[in-house]
């Protein structure tokens, strides 16, 4: 029996203060990431690190802790500055000036941002009333040591945070100016997701002897790849649930695992599913092992069809296959990602990888796709119009089968008939399924509004990761299939939706008999049946799609 939650452990052996250990397990930290583990032990035994690193890999709490761990219990009296964070960006200082007072408030270590944009005298008195820990935009910072405002005499630790942007944004004097106001007898650290020469200039000149800590890229050993469709959904931190809720109704996962990065994101990520109407069950460490056997039993019998857990808790799961993998947030490392991923996909299975990231974590993704070598899609979220033509599909499917069935329809056939003498049967049954597509529409008031796309931005080496490629919908068949062309795409406004539409419509085919469906910009590809691709395509010459006559021949490009 295991009855201790997996506690924080790996955090215990970093050599940090006991108040940080438990700092980081009461926000629900479950172990280090690569780039805590391989930074925090140098830092605390006070050497300089040079460590590469984007955002999204934790490499805030990777200096922000031994920071703090150096600094320690401030003394009542005067409080100088002792620590001072570098940051390129506005959003970035208050960001990290939050993580820093989040790990810190225990040894009540107090905390200031100071950028520009916001008036300089409200900062100024806000170092007057002191401050333990600075984080600063570059300009501004010098600007606050001229007025002498800012004085950095008693700082033991610097961090310079996102190096390369800092330098990108032409800061580089004003860090030689902040640089030389510091006491050579400090410690250093310097984090950037690149490290051209021009960073490692900079790390030469001021960083004494540093440990260089990087989140290595292993080779996935051959043989591992899973067949998994990747795909990337870019959206804001605050459209993520909405996101994945829509995510989740379009692909209809038989049995998915969400990954979260704390167990307060599992614990509430969990919730807001399950008043959302999903089965989710929460995992993570903080679980003593009758709960997990529980949530484990719950998932297999498929009473739950979403588990949401932290890394930790998945690890050494007795978890056969998973039809999804969503990753909630882009995983730390490209290695936690292989891991994550290997879980679906399995013996030769198909299997979905859905990735819901910010935009400003594409680097992430793109180290990701240096390590799979393999491309991830971006995709768009779906819109409610998606949503309302996947469930009429799905109640097209459910009346189908009522109606094959025909077992317990006279008690609704008298409905009907007294309907009749006063409406159109069309009519009647037109309305009786507008009513059972909206049954259970449970999708709470706002969420009608389109989660906005985020605009993908170009990486500054290469490609990012996957621009746009066709849409593609999870095959569903097995056994022999043919491709069918069609002569219309994105362009003109073709969704996979029309073409099962048009499919099942025209060729009387049940949606669930049509496979993978490509669209791409002028035409789209649409997997059916061997034996029904004759008359599929028949059908298909026979309507329109969008209004409009189109080209439809087998494929053969494939
Ligand atoms: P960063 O790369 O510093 O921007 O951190 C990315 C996110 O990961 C932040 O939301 C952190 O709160 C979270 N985070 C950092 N370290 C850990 C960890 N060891 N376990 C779980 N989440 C973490």
């Amino acid at each position: 029996m295991n009855d201790t939650p997996v506690a924080a452990d790996g955090f215990a052996t970093l050599g940090l203060e006991q108040a940080l250990v438990d700092a980081v397990a009461s926000l629900g930290y479950e172990e280090p990431t690569a780039i805590q583990r391989e930074a925090i032990p140098p830092l605390v035994a006070g050497r300089d690190v040079l460590g590469q690193a984007a955002t999204g890999t934790g490499k805030t709490a990777a200096f922000a802790l031994p920071m703090l761990h150096r600094i320690g219990r401030p003394r009542d009296g005067a409080r100088p500055v002792r620590g001072l964070i570098l940051v390129p960006t506005r959003e970035l200082a208050m960001q990290v000036a939050e993580a820093v007072h989040k790990y810190g408030r225990a040894l009540g270590v107090r905390v200031l941002p100071v950028y520009g944009g916001q008036a300089v005298r409200q900062q100024m008195r806000g170092l007057e009333r002191g401050a333990d820990v600075v984080v600063a935009t570059p300009g501004r910072a010098l600007d606050l040591i001229r007025r002498e405002t800012l004085r950095l005499d008693e700082v033991t630790s610097v961090v310079l945070d996102e190096a390369d942007e800092m330098l990108d944004m032409g800061f580089a004097e004003d860090l030689e100016a902040i640089l030389s106001a510091v006491p050579d007898k400090r410690q250093s650290a310097l984090f950037s997701a690149t490290l051209p020469p021009r960073i490692l200039a900079i790390a030469k000149r001021h960083l004494h002897d540093p440990v260089r800590v990087t989140i290595a890229n292993e080779k996935t050993p051959a043989g591992e790849a899973p067949r998994v469709r990747e795909s990337v959904y870019v959206v804001q931190r605050r459209h993520k649930v909405a996101a994945l809720a829509r995510v989740l109704d379009m692909e209809s996962p038989t049995s998915a695992i969400v990954f979260c990065r704390t167990r307060t994101e599992v614990d509430e990520l969990a919730e807001t599913l399950n008043a959302r109407g999903y089965n989710a069950e929460a995992l993570h460490g903080g679980l003593s092992q009758e709960q997990r056997d529980r949530v484990m039993r719950r998932f297999r019998d498929g009473a739950s069809d979403v588990l949401v857990a932290t890394d930790v808790a998945a690890r050494g799961l007795d978890i056969e296959h998973v039809s999804h993998v969503v990753n909630f947030d882009v995983p730390s490392s490209p290695d936690a990602y292989v891991h994550r991923i290997g879980r679906t996909g399995r013996a030769g299975r198909e299997g979905v990888a859905i990735t819901l990231a910010e935009a400003r974590e594409q680097r992430l993704l793109r180290n990701i796709e240096l390590l799979t070598k393999r491309k991830m899609r971006v995709e768009s979220v779906p819109t409610v119009h998606d949503l309302r033509a996947r469930k009429l599909q799905l109640v097209r499917a459910a009346l189908e089968e009522a109606l094959a069935s025909d077992a317990g329809l006279d008690r609704y056939r008298t409905v009907v008939e007294s309907l009749a003498q006063e409406y159109d049967v069309l009519d009647i049954a037109a309305a009786a399924v507008k009513l059972a597509g909206e049954a259970g529409d449970g999708a709470p008031p706002g969420d009608e509004d389109d989660i906005p796309a985020v605009p993908v931005p170009q990486a500054r080496e290469g490609r990012p990761f996957t621009a746009r490629e066709p849409h593609q919908r999870a095959p569903r068949v097995d056994g022999n299939v043919l491709r069918i062309y069609v002569g219309v795409g994105r362009l003109g406004g073709i969704r996979p939706g029309d073409l099962v539409g048009a499919i099942a419509n025209e060729a009387h085919i049940p949606s669930s008999a049509i496979g993978a469906i490509e669209i791409a910009d002028r035409f789209s590809l649409v997997e059916v049946p061997a034996d029904e691709a004759e008359r599929v395509i028949k059908a298909l010459r026979g309507t329109t799609l969008r209004g409009k006559k189109i080209a439809v021949r087998l494929d053969r490009g494939r």
